[in-house]
């Protein structure tokens, strides 16, 4: 499709759900080149106003914090990180345990937006999104679009997952068309799908590709084995996202595609929250985004969680929210002159495969894909599959009120959909599910006995 028709049909289609893209995407852009200070705060007064809409609109923040609105207006900006850092720290059991007290009081009259986490970490959870705060994701994405000239509208090749169901599979066909891109299968990693998509890229010609690095590798490497690459696309960038960019991935997909690479970070709960820039600064978004460690610092060159508070969003607040990934911070400006304060790189979640019982390569992705759609019934709390090396494979799942046998068969069905119908699949339904911290995929386990 003509990029400047798909340009209108994605204006059109955000205008239809509310979303007020222009002006978000104005403002972005108008706080890349502020000064430290003023970016500090922006930061700061949208933090104060969301804590303030919390503790009175928010029943957790209500009933457990005793937050004082006057005092919280009045505090400096030194004083209120100082406030900020006694706010307790916030684990994704807190939020599910407790989801409903997390929601707005005044969910009912704003507009929102269905958004799912990825339950690599076992636990899936569905959040409210508010369509202002959804807004300014998708500007973001726009605004560090434009960092590689890629235009909104243009023509890209996503490497991600894919629908097993024919309705579903429908819709994002749709969509996918309307947004003008192809979609690749993330967790395919057969050869005749990656000669199949290999093709496919030639045909379309994108423009820019973006996706999981790890899949984005495994075609880049199929394509290397062939001794062919992209450079005849002349890409203008491939931008990875879900999982941490590689230093071996960054080098085989730069030689093949012939471009830059960079890595996004972000995620449901805490929004867009970083990305590398044309001159390889990974910019964290702090205008949005208050990002900080356990300490509440960004004390550089040290492996830490990442704290993170997505300070548009309104409609479920979670605030100082531990993400559960490490990131390290850095000192420094970056050449680019975008004075957004720094990461070395993000650590993340593990994206190397997972070897099944039957022999079969898959992404590690792909466990939390299965259950990010079933996370959106609110029927499971968590899950975990173990591999004890006698040829099943055993599915743990923590139920919730709402878990039937219809659910019980559509997991079953959903899981040999994603990793063939030869897997020998055992589920149990359980009440806990031992701790494993030395486990290389929180949720997917394998024994080795
Ligand atoms: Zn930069």
């Amino acid at each position: 499709m003509n990029p400047f028709i798909a340009e209108k049909i994605y204006l059109f289609l955000t205008y239809l759900r509310g979303e007020k893209i222009s002006p978000t995407l104005n403002l972005l852009i108008q706080n890349e080149k502020v000064d430290s200070s003023e970016m500090e705060q922006i930061k700061v007064n949208k933090a104060k106003r969301l804590l303030i809409y919390a503790c009175q609109n928010v029943p957790f923040y209500r009933n457990n914090y005793d937050f004082n609105p006057d005092e919280i207006k009045s505090l400096t900006i030194k004083e209120f990180n100082e406030y900020w850092k006694s706010i307790p720290l916030l684990s994704k059991s807190d939020v599910l345990n407790n989801i409903h007290y997390f929601l707005s009081d005044k969910l009912k009259d704003m507009k929102t937006h269905y958004d799912k986490t990825s339950g690599s970490t076992g636990t899936p959870l569905f959040l409210k999104v508010n369509t202002s705060c959804w807004t300014v994701r998708h500007a973001r994405d726009l605004q560090v679009k434009e960092w590689f000239g890629i235009r909104n509208g243009e023509k890209y090749a996503l490497f991600w997952g894919q629908h097993w169901s024919n309705k579903s599979k429908r819709e994002i066909a749709l969509k996918d068309f309307l947004l003008n891109r192809i979609r690749i299968s993330a967790f395919n990693q057969e050869e005749k799908y990656l000669e199949e998509s290999f093709k496919r890229i030639k045909k379309f010609k994108p423009t820019f590709i973006m996706g999981y690095p790890s899949a984005i590798t495994d075609l880049c490497s199929f394509i290397k084995a062939k001794n062919c690459d992209l450079s005849f696309l002349k890409l203008k960038a491939v931008i990875t996202t879900a999982e941490p960019l590689r230093n071996y991935q960054r080098k085989i997909i730069s030689e093949i595609c012939n471009c830059g690479v960079f890595s996004q970070y972000g995620g449901a709960e805490q929004g867009f929250v970083a990305c590398e820039c044309e001159k390889g600064g990974f910019h964290i978004f702090s205008d949005t985004t208050w990002l900080e460690d356990e300490n509440g610092e960004m004390k550089p060159n040290t492996l830490t969680e990442a704290i993170a508070t997505d300070l548009e969003l309104y409609s479920m607040p979670l605030i100082r929210y531990r993400t559960g990934d490490e990131v390290i911070f850095k000192e420094g400006k970056c050449s680019c002159g975008r004075t957004y304060p720094l990461l070395e790189r993000v650590e993340g979640r593990s994206g190397e495969d997972i070897i099944l019982p039957n022999g079969k390569k898959i992404n590690a992705n792909l466990p939390s894909y299965i259950f990010k759609e079933i996370a959106s019934m609110g029927v499971i709390r968590r899950y975990r599959f173990v591999d004890k090396k006698d040829g099943m494979l055993y599915l743990y799942i923590i139920p919730t009120q709402k878990f039937n046998q219809e659910v019980l068969n559509l997991v079953e069905k959903e899981t040999q959909n994603a990793f063939g119908k030869d897997i020998q699949l055992k589920i149990e339904i359980t009440n806990v599910l031992e701790n494993m911290p030395n486990a290389k995929h929180k949720d997917y386990v394998v024994i080795n006995e």
